[in-house]
C-alpha cells in the first residue's frame, strides 16, 4: 500500500511559472504542494537568463538584486554584414532588463511560495496522473525511491517544455518542428563585448533563430543561439553553427567555455485549451514562451500568477471541471494571448527572412529614433528608406 497525501491544489514542477501559481494559490487559502523531480530547484540551469524587470511590481516583488549577475542598459541587434541597432530598455518593453542567475532566481521564486503556506517535495516525480469518472484528482509519483498518491482537487502542471503531464491529459499533441527551437549555449570567459547591452546576431549564422550574448559580468556572458529545428538537415547540429559564429568573430575567438547547456524551446502559438477536469497548465508546459524572442520566464509568471489566484477561487467555490476552468482560460488568454499571436506571426516571418534582408531592415531602422519597437513601428521604418521591401512584409500588416 502506498502512501497517499491530500491537498487541495498540486503543482507538478517547481519552475519559475510552478512555484508562481503556489504561491497565488497557497497566498489565497488553498492547502497547496509542490512536487520537484531535481534534487536542486533551478540547477542544472538551462537558461540564457534574459529577464526584463518590468513585471516586478504585478508579482509583488520586492527585492531583485541577490539574484541579478548584470543589469542592462539596453540590446544591440547586429545584421549579418555586422549593421547594428541599439536599443534602450524603454523601446524594447518587456524584453531587455537584467541577466540573472537562474537557479538563485528560482530558488527565490519558490521560497516566496513557502512563505506564503506552499509546501514543497524534493526529488519527487508524478509518473501519470489518477482519474476517476474521467475527472484528474491526483497522481501517483515516486517520491525518494517510494511509490506514493497525492490526491488533490486541482492538479497544476508546470513541469515545462517536456511536459508530461499535459499529454497525459490529452490536452495537446506534439509540437510541429518549425515551432521548436534547438538551442546551444556556452558560458564563456575572457571575451571582448560591451557588457552594459544584451546582443543579438541575426541572419543565418543560427538558421530560424538567433544569436545571443547575455553579460554575466567580469568578461563572462552566456553565448548561445537557438535553431529552428525543421531547419537542421543533419549535417551541422546547434554547436556547430555556435562555434562556427564564435571562430568568425574576432571579439569572441579567444574565449574558453566554462559551461554548456542544451536545450529546446516551443515557439508556438497558444494551445486550444490548457485545461481539462481537474487539472490546468501553466508555463512552458501550456506553450506561452514568446515565439519571437523565446523568452518564457515572464509569461509563465504572469500565467502562475492568474492561474494560482484561479485555483484558490476553484478551492472556495468547490469547482473544478472543465466548465468552470474556462475563467482560467479567459483571464490568461486576455492578458497573454495576443502579443503571443502577433509575435508568433512575426516569427513566422522572421524566419523566411535573407541575409541581405536583415541587413537592410536594421540598416533602415539604425537610423530612426524609434520610440518603441512595435512591429507597425518597424514596417514604417523599412519603408521609408527601402520600400520595395514593402511587398515582402504585406501580409504582416
Ligand atoms: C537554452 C535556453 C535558453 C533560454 N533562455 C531564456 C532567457 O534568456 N530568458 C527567458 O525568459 N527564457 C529563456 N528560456 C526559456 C525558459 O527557460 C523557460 O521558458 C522557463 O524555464 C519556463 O518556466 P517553467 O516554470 O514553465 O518551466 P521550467 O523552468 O522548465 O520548470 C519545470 C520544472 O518541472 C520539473 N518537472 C518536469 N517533469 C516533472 C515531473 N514529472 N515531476 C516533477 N517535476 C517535474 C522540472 O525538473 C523543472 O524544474 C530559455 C530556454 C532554453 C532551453
Amino acid at each position: 500500500m502506498s502512501d497517499v497525501l491530500e491537498y487541495d491544489v498540486l503543482v507538478i514542477g517547481a519552475g519559475p511559472a510552478g512555484s508562481t501559481a503556489a504561491r497565488y494559490a497557497a497566498k489565497n487559502g488553498a492547502k497547496t504542494l509542490v512536487i520537484e523531480k531535481r534534487q536542486e530547484i533551478g540547477s542544472p540551469v538551462r537558461c540564457g537568463e534574459g529577464v526584463s524587470l518590468s513585471w516586478l511590481e504585478e508579482l509583488e516583488i520586492k527585492e531583485y538584486k541577490k539574484w541579478t549577475a548584470t543589469n542592462v542598459k539596453g540590446a544591440r541587434l547586429y545584421s549579418p554584414a555586422g549593421n547594428i541597432l541599439q536599443i534602450t530598455e524603454k523601446m524594447a518593453g518587456d524584453e531587455v532588463g537584467v541577466v540573472c542567475e537562474r537557479d538563485a532566481f528560482d530558488k527565490d521564486m519558490a521560497r516566496l511560495a513557502v512563505e506564503a503556506g506552499a509546501d514543497f517535495m524534493m526529488k519527487t516525480t508524478a509518473v501519470s496522473l489518477i482519474k476517476e469518472e474521467g475527472k484528474v484528482c491526483g497522481v501517483k509519483a515516486r517520491s525518494m525511491g517510494k511509490e506514493i498518491e497525492i490526491r488533490a482537487n486541482l492538479v497544476i502542471g508546470a513541469d515545462g517544455f517536456e511536459s508530461q503531464v499535459g499529454r497525459w491529459a490529452g490536452i495537446y499533441d506534439a509540437i510541429p518542428p518549425e515551432d521548436i527551437m534547438t538551442c546551444f549555449q556556452y558560458r564563456m570567459a575572457g571575451i571582448d563585448f560591451d557588457p552594459d547591452y544584451t546582443h543579438f546576431y541575426m541572419g543565418s549564422s543560427a538558421p530560424g533563430g538567433y544569436v545571443w550574448v547575455f553579460p554575466k559580468g567580469d568578461g563572462i556572458a552566456n553565448v548561445g543561439l537557438g535553431v529552428q529545428l525543421s531547419m537542421l538537415d543533419g549535417s551541422k547540429a546547434p554547436k556547430d553553427y555556435l562555434d562556427e559564429f564564435i571562430s568568425s568573430h574576432e571579439q569572441f575567438k579567444d574565449g574558453e567555455p566554462i559551461d554548456m547547456v542544451a536545450g529546446a524551446v516551443a515557439v508556438t502559438h497558444p494551445p486550444e485549451k490548457v485545461t481539462t477536469d481537474g487539472l490546468l497548465l501553466v508555463g512552458d508546459a501550456s506553450r506561452v514562451v514568446d515565439p519571437m524572442t523565446g523568452g518564457g520566464i515572464v509569461n509563465g509568471m504572469k500565467q502562475g500568477k492568474i492561474a494560482g489566484e484561479f485555483a484558490a477561487k476553484c478551492v472556495s467555490e468547490g469547482r473544478f471541471d472543465q466548465e468552470y476552468l474556462e475563467g482560467y482560460e479567459k483571464e490568461w488568454r486576455d492578458r497573454l494571448e495576443n502579443k503571443l499571436w502577433r509575435n508568433y506571426l512575426a516569427k513566422e516571418k522572421a524566419t523566411q527572412l535573407s541575409d541581405e534582408i536583415f541587413d537592410k531592415v536594421i540598416d533602415a531602422l539604425s537610423e530612426l529614433k524609434l520610440g518603441e519597437v512595435s512591429i507597425g513601428a518597424i514596417l514604417e521604418g523599412v519603408k521609408e528608406k527601402y520600400p520595395e521591401l514593402i511587398e515582402e512584409f504585406q501580409d504582416m500588416l
